[in-house]
């Protein structure tokens, strides 16, 4: 686990005294890259796993949030397996504001955005573990929302999905899954060549525009 903040906590009075309720009430982020290890995900290029990319993105969008003072935690920063269970631990002890799991393939278009496939629960005191993140859908739409018109803004085509993915499901955050696609054609000009998930410049575009979706979020939390 990596955790960084926007301000130093060890210069803060108090801030070893920390409890869980009031981190609750801190606008922090966890950042999931999907696969590692022995997982590998997609095959992207000849050279590139999906676990490679997930892992830069991570490290992409961690310092791109960090350098807006948001508090971030990733679920890994090296090429480990990590089980969806002790993802779920990660993120669900943050109390996070939200939970961004990255993948990519190089199948599809543009970026797309799945949400969990449960149907939506009221919050009860003890959420049952295969199904927390039911508690969470309708929060988890609204942040997969504000992403898609971030997204859109930047002229990335967005699909949105319903799915079963873990570790989603067992996520006590508002949650979305954001794959990286290849971007089609850059113009309709028929010689242009499609963009794929490895150019800096697209994954760049699409970080930012993540970034400004959270940045939003983080506005309207909390009123
Ligand atoms: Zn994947």
């Amino acid at each position: 686990m990596f955790v960084l903040s926007g301000f130093d906590l060890s210069h803060t009075p108090g801030a070893c005294a920390q409890t869980h309720a009031e981190l609750a009430h801190q606008f922090s982020v966890v950042i999931d890259a999907a696969h590692g290890g022995t997982d590998t995900g997609a095959h992207l290029t000849e050279q590139l796993d999906e676990k490679e990319l997930a892992l830069n993105l991570s490290v992409e969008l961690r310092s791109t949030l960090a350098a807006r003072g948001i508090q971030v935690t990733t679920t890994r920063e090296m090429d480990v397996n990590l089980p969806p269970l002790r993802r779920a631990e990660i993120a669900n002890h943050r109390a996070a504001a939200a939970c961004i799991v990255l993948h990519a393939t190089a199948s599809g278009h543009g970026v797309h955005l799945f949400t969990s496939s449960l149907p939506p629960a009221s919050a009860v005191a003890f959420l049952p573990w295969d199904t927390a993140q039911a508690a969470y859908v309708q929060t988890s739409l609204r942040l997969s929302s504000e992403i898609n018109s971030a997204l859109t803004h930047a002229e990335i085509p967005v699909t949105l999905g319903r799915t079963f993915l873990l570790p989603m499901d067992n996520l006590t955050c508002p949650s979305v899954a954001v794959e990286i696609a290849p971007l089609g054609r850059a113009s309709a000009k028929s010689d242009s060549q499609p963009v794929p998930v490895t150019d800096p410049g697209y994954q760049q575009q699409v970080v930012s525009a993540i970034a400004a979706a959270i940045v939003e979020w983080q506005q309207d939390w909390g009123h």
